[in-house]
């Protein structure tokens, strides 16, 4: 592994599998996954202060301000843990946010993970949320019988929801590509297969890279 701190980046639209791809890469590197969305609910179940802000944001699938959004970030970071680099899933989202880290710990790598919408939609508008907390797929990983009356949408899955949360990473994230590509840290990955074979091709890109960084 690099000796500077391995800071990366999984970028994506919502439903690519990023957080399942980031919880992977922080468990290899042994470094934090970091998920902005998992403090924000967090924050909500706590009913603090900032979970009241931005309830109403999340379930409408809308981007909490970036004033925000840092101000958590560089909380996190500033933690011992952080040190030897991280794994963000879910952030940055907008190119305010992603030159507040350039400035405070520039990251060392971007995977992009790229998955049309049509296939956004229908990954996300079919999960359902069983009480036990187990998540199903109407379509790709479906629910016993005895279950479906028990199961349970989260409102930021629903189809209108989805699509704007969409529209705000059309408009506000997908900036960041090319944003990150001209920086050179960029590799996109298909977010199609798979999770086994996107997370074989996530480790062949970061061999390679590493093979020529060092
Ligand atoms: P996620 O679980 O990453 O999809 O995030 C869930 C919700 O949390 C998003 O729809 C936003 O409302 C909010 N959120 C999470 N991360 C960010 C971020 N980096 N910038 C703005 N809003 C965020």
């Amino acid at each position: 592994m690099a000796k500077s701190p391995f800071r990366i980046i999984v970028l994506g639209p919502p439903g690519s599998g990023k957080g399942t791809q980031a919880v992977a890469l922080a468990k290899r590197f042994r470094i934090p996954h970091i998920s902005t969305g998992d403090i924000f609910r967090s924050h909500i179940k706590r009913r603090s202060l900032t979970g009241k802000t931005v309830a109403r944001l999340l379930r409408t699938g809308t981007l909490v301000p970036d004033t925000l959004v840092n101000g958590i970030v560089q909380k996190r970071l500033s933690q011992s843990d952080c040190k030897r680099g991280f794994v963000f899933d879910g952030y940055p989202r907008t190119i305010q946010q992603a030159q507040y880290l350039q400035r405070t710990f520039p990251p060392s790598l971007v995977i992009l993970l790229e998955l049309p919408d049509r296939e956004v939609v229908r990954r996300i508008s079919g999960r359902r949320l069983a009480p036990d907390g187990t998540i199903y797929h109407l379509e790709y990983k479906p629910p016993p019988a005895s279950l479906r009356k028990k199961l349970i949408q989260r409102d930021d899955e629903r189809p209108f929801v989805v699509r704007h949360r969409l529209k705000e990473y059309r408009i506000l994230t997908k900036p960041l590509i090319r944003w990150y590509a001209d920086k050179g840290i960029l590799e996109r990955i298909d977010g199609r297969p798979s999770i086994a074979t996107i997370a074989q091709r996530i480790a062949r890109t970061l061999s390679r890279r590493l093979a020529t960084s060092s």
